[in-house]
């Protein structure tokens, strides 16, 4: 393969991205004694993770009114509770290792009457459920919402500083600039060709996000890629954000910085009726919407963007990541599709795709296999 004669390596296990999902996965198999590799195309948190606005969102994007229609009651709680998991196993991650991560709680706000209701049935669901969320019907930021749901235990966190931390918590050797080309088995082994260097190993974890159908072609079943972009504004006078929120679904957002900055996005669903999806530039329509966003809500920002960029984004079906492993090639397993929520995702996410490769056990809510995959 083009360019990967040069360095033949051998370890135990090794894992494609070094975003959040393969630095939480990598750290937890070095703890365990295994020699981990990490191959990265870029660098550690290129992808989707050093470009998030760091929002911990628990949940799945649509509101919970939505997911108990979806997916049943107590398959919405039993998923909420994961991601509820997922998020505090983060912020104890971070704040031992000295990241930088705040207990802000979060505002889901509607856009629509339509999504007023929605927030409302959403906060009694949820407080039926055991979770903590007050609902008001009138707007606390005063711009111009129509309701609002509050939830006091999400937060923020730095994701690219937790990648790297994680990865140097633990005696992990990581490539950067080294993209995985192909997977190919050999004897019980498995040889992983990548740029400028191949790897024989016993397994390898699929960590690559949205890119990973390019890799595999064969996981487009389960994963699309999506886009997000963000905006940040240097806005004057005193309207910053103490608590994160977002808007429309959870396809907009917006937060302060630390810095001062207002940071404000968008994605999509990849297939979203109001998708981009098949859009000769995806991230145009993206764009338009955030700006009609913005000059609605957050009209201080207008004329004082002083950055932009994008990133790929890995969206199932379902809206819920996937863990599974591949059925042509043994020794092959992934933790995909954490879409545009993901971080609350990515620890519960890692830690099923290990449990999976170690022990044999199933991923349970993230199964590959689940049958709401189909039905979307
Ligand atoms: C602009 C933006 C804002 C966001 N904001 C939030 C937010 O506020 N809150 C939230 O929860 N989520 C947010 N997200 C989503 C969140 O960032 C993702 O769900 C999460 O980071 C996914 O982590 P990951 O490790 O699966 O993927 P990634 O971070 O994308 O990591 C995958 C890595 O694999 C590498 N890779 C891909 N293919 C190969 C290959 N062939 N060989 C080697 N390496 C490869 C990539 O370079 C990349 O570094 C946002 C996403 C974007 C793009």
């Amino acid at each position: 393969m083009e360019g990967a004669e040069q360095r033949a390596d051998a370890c135990d296990v090794v894992v494609v991205g070094a975003g959040i999902v393969g630095a939480a996965v990598a750290a937890r198999l070095a703890r365990q004694g295994l020699r981990v590799a990490v191959l990265e195309a870029q660098q550690v948190a290129g992808g989707a993770t050093g470009r998030s606005a760091g929002l911990l969102l628990t949940g799945v994007p649509g509101h919970y009114h939505w997911a108990v229609r979806f997916f049943g009651r107590e398959a919405a709680r039993a998923l909420w509770e994961l991601s509820v998991e997922g998020r505090e196993r983060l912020m104890e991650a971070a704040a031992h290792l000295g990241v930088r991560v705040e207990r802000t709680g979060s505002l889901a706000l509607a856009v629509t009457e339509e999504e007023a209701e929605a927030l409302r049935a959403s906060a009694e669901l949820l407080r039926e459920d055991g979770f903590d969320a007050g609902f008001s019907r009138t707007d606390p930021l005063q711009r111009g919402f129509l309701a609002a749901l509050q939830r006091p235990d999400d937060g923020v966190v730095d994701a690219a500083d937790l990648t790297r931390a994680l990865l140097a918590s633990a005696p992990v050797t990581v490539h950067t600039g080294t993209e995985v080309q192909g997977l190919e088995a050999e004897g019980a082994d498995i040889r992983v060709w990548a740029y400028r260097r191949t790897v024989r190993c016993g397994a390898v974890v699929l960590a690559a996000g949205g890119y990973a159908p390019t890799l595999e072609p064969t996981l487009s079943r389960w994963v699309s890629p999506g886009h997000a972009l963000l905006v940040a504004g240097q806005v004057e006078g005193d309207r910053s954000l103490d608590t994160p929120c977002y808007a429309d679904y959870g396809y907009e957002y917006a937060c302060s910085l630390p810095d001062g900055r207002l940071l404000m996005g968008a994605w999509r669903y990849p297939r979203r009726p109001s998708s981009a999806e098949n859009s000769p530039d995806p991230d145009a329509a993206l764009r338009e919407g955030l700006s009609r966003f913005a000059r609605r809500y957050f009209p201080e920002v207008e004329g004082h963007i002083i950055q932009r960029w994008t990133g790929m984004i890995g969206c199932t079906p379902d809206g819920v990541p996937v863990v599974g492993a591949l059925p042509h090639l043994t020794g092959v397993y992934f933790a995909l599709g954490l879409g545009g929520w993901g971080l609350c995702w990515a620890f519960v996410a890692a830690e099923r795709v290990v449990e999976m490769m170690l022990e044999g056990a199933p991923a349970g809510l993230l199964d590959a296999q689940r049958r709401e995959i189909e039905r979307r």
